[in-house]
Order: C-alpha cells, then sequence, then structure tokens
C-alpha cells in the first residue's frame, strides 16, 4: 500500500505522446529492417535482446569503457548523426528494445510509464528500506 504523503507530479501529456510516437518509430524500423516477420511474436526473443542489450551496457561498464566512443561512434560521424559513448549506445538500444517491445505487444507505452511513474511517487522512502 503506497505511504508516501508527496505530491505527485505527473507526466505531461506531450511526454506521453512522444514516447508514443517513438514507440511506432522504432517499430517501423525494425519492420522495414526485416524483423517482425511473424504472425505472432516470439516474446522470449524480445526479452532475450533485451537483455543482451542490458549486458552489453554491463559489460561496457565492467571494462571500465561507459565514457569510450562506441565502435560505431567514427561511422556515426562520417554520417553527420554525432559521437556515442558505449554508454550511451546501449542505453539507447535498451530503450529501442523496450519501445519496440511495446509496440509488437500493443502495449501503450506512454500510459504505462505515466501511470507507473505516478504510482512510484507514493512508495515510500527507498520502497521500504530497500539497499538499492
Ligand atoms: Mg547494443
Amino acid at each position: 500500500m503506497p505511504t508516501s504523503k508527496r505530491k505527485v507530479k505527473k507526466v505531461a501529456p506531450i511526454v506521453q505522446k512522444a514516447l508514443n510516437t517513438l514507440q511506432c518509430h522504432v517499430y517501423g524500423v525494425a519492420k522495414t529492417s526485416g524483423f517482425h516477420s511473424r504472425k505472432k511474436p516470439n516474446v522470449g526473443n524480445f526479452v532475450a535482446n533485451l537483455h543482451s542489450e542490458v549486458s552489453e551496457f554491463w559489460e561496457a561498464y565492467r571494462k571500465n569503457q561507459i565514457d569510450d566512443l562506441c565502435e560505431k561512434s567514427e561511422k556515426c560521424e562520417q554520417m553527420g548523426f554525432g559521437t556515442l559513448t558505449n554508454g550511451e549506445e546501449e542505453l539507447a538500444d535498451i530503450l529501442i528494445r523496450v519501445l519496440d517491445t511495446a509496440q509488437t505487444l500493443g502495449i501503450d507505452i506512454g500510459r504505462a510509464v505515466r501511470v507507473k511513474d505516478a504510482y512510484n511517487q507514493t512508495r515510500p522512502y527507498r520502497h521500504g528500506n530497500k539497499r538499492a
């Protein structure tokens, strides 16, 4: 049962819409790239791919390479997109995977984030003395 007395700051509707727009965009990019050809998505594949990106972020941290330019950075810069560190690349990959999974499964991620963020603000300090 939520116990916090903090005033809940709701995610602005424009942020919710932006998340939904990005969700549709990344799904479209994946589809154009040849993914999403199955009629029924294999949820296990989505979970494994998301986990893979989380692991890549973790490995970059373990190697103390979070702030190093990623291996695609030079090519990205040559194409005029800008550079990326390993940390930036992997967090972007994680977000893209989450949004693509949400679109695939018909989840309105903007609404889900708005609701869960509001709920989280009502939870007790450190969610009841959890360590992390
Ligand atoms: Mg990656």
